[in-house]
């Protein structure tokens, strides 16, 4: 499809609800909805955890090690809640990490009723751990199981849940400064009967993953090919003019026929059954060289997301020339309300970065407006955001029959990086200080660690 001239500035529609749901009152209106069913049942409630300690601890393995990038390299212990529609939440419990049981029958295995969330525990440069807008994830982890029918539960005690389990983990499993583990809270339906309706039966966990740093291009997997990042894996062949560096991420548009999300739909919520049916574009983008796919919506091929990230862009208007950063609007439900990308647009907002020079906008824009603007040399960057990548500047996006080289993938050459997405390490730089502690702010949220004697 060749480009053709968009107007560069579309209001929002009026009719779009663009307040964040992510709020007091949006989470007190589940709570209402999914609790008034006049039974008197328990509450999850952390003051009642229970810890059973793994008598056989595993070793840490190295860093980024080839352990690391398989993903499956979990912490010595889970944390389980079990819920029935009788008696609501049982007493949380930490647990020695292993295998769940569950019937065939079990709802989650048919239905997708599952959700899940996605956080890092860091360790400061001051040695202490801490966790990233917790309440927030929280927040949307209440929203995403409320989605599916999913039992709720008062976000507050979830927080403390999650606490105590990184307080018990930390200092064997993010012993180093300015290193992190990945936390996968999961809810699913474990309701043992084939009918279709609401679950009766559910178990909330949480387990801790080592992960690699994806978001930094010299930490590559040691030998094994690794699903995550093709770029950076030896078993995949990038087209060959991208060969030379691959300093950032690499994007391929989604086919008209392919679409992640729709309005009214559930792209808005964290759940499993967002993830399954995008693996056949993602295994296409892996295998021609590229990172994520950029998911477009609509004839008009309106920019949403990439892969599991928020997607932004910085460019000059048409018109007054100003900088801005534009990302896609929430309200119709297409994208997902991420963690990160409300951190940065609050972070440009207040000036904190940008110097109050970058206009921010979330409206509607489309891949067309992007080729406009790299054309007319008003494009400066891109970039993804989101816990597991961070902040991964864009180097090109493969759209059709058009390559839109962003000036990273220009300048990437070895040693030019920084020049190439200086505002997206701004950004990535203020985050990181308020996650590994240099700055102290509100978002950085201290976890009080148990002693390392209490394995013994
Ligand atoms: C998790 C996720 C994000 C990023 O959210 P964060 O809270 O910033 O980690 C973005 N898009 C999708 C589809 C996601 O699943």
């Amino acid at each position: 499809m060749p480009p053709v001239a968009v107007s560069p500035v579309s209001p929002p529609s009026p009719t779009l609800d663009n307040t964040s749901k992510l709020t007091k009152a949006g989470t007190a209106a589940i709570l209402e909805k999914t609790v008034s069913n006049g039974l008197q049942v328990a509450d999850l409630d952390a003051s009642k955890l229970t810890i059973t300690r793994n008598l056989n601890p595993k070793h840490v393995p190295a860093p980024n090690s080839a352990e690391v990038w398989s993903q499956n390299c979990t912490t010595d212990h889970m944390l389980t809640a079990r819920w029935t529609e009788k008696a609501g939440w049982e007493a949380p419990e930490i647990r020695p990490y292993g295998p769940l049981s569950i019937m065939p029958t079990a709802s989650v295995l048919h239905y997708a009723t599952e959700c899940f969330e996605g956080m890092k525990a860091y360790r400061g440069v001051d040695g202490k751990v801490r966790l990233f807008r917790a309440d927030r994830n929280a927040k949307r982890f209440l929203q995403s199981a409320a989605r599916i029918s999913l039992p709720s539960f008062p976000p507050e005690e979830f927080v403390k849940l999650l606490k105590k389990f990184v307080g018990v983990e930390a200092a064997k499993w993010i012993a180093e400064p300015e290193s992190f583990i990945y936390i996968r809270p999961t809810m699913i339906a474990t309701a043992p009967a084939l009918g279709v309706q609401r679950p009766k039966e559910a178990l909330m966990y949480i387990i801790m993953v080592m992960f690699p740093s994806l978001d930094d291009p010299s930490c590559k997997p040691p030998s094994v090919p690794t699903p995550l990042n093709a770029a950076f894996s030896a078993g995949t062949q990038p087209e060959s003019k991208h060969v030379a560096a691959s300093k950032g991420m690499r994007l391929l548009a989604s086919r008209h026929d392919m679409i992640r999300a729709w309005p009214g739909g559930f792209g808005n919520a964290k759940v499993g059954a967002n993830y399954g049916p995008s693996l056949v574009a993602q295994g296409e983008a892996r295998a021609r060289g590229y990172d994520q796919i950029l998911w477009l919506f609509g004839n008009e091929c309106f920019v949403t997301e990439a892969g599991g990230s928020n997607f932004f862009v910085l460019w000059e208007n048409k018109q007054t020339g100003r900088r801005e950063l534009i990302t896609a609007p929430l309200g119709d439900g297409v994208i997902l309300e991420g963690v990160t990308r409300a951190s940065v647009l609050e972070l440009v907002r207040s000036g904190a970065v940008g110097g109050g020079d970058v206009d921010v906008i979330e409206r509607k824009f489309t891949m067309h407006e992007l080729i406009d603007a790299q054309t007319e040399g008003r494009l400066i960057e891109a970039f993804g955001a989101g816990t597991a990548f961070f902040i991964a500047p864009v180097q090109d996006i493969h759209f059709r029959g058009t390559d839109l080289v962003l000036p990273l993938g220009q300048e990437g050459q070895d040693g030019a990086d920084a020049d190439g997405a200086s505002f997206a390490l701004a950004v990535k730089k203020a985050l990181k200080d308020v996650m590994y502690g240099r700055r102290e702010h509100e978002w950085g949220i201290v976890v009080e660690e148990e002693k390392e004697d209490a394995y013994e």
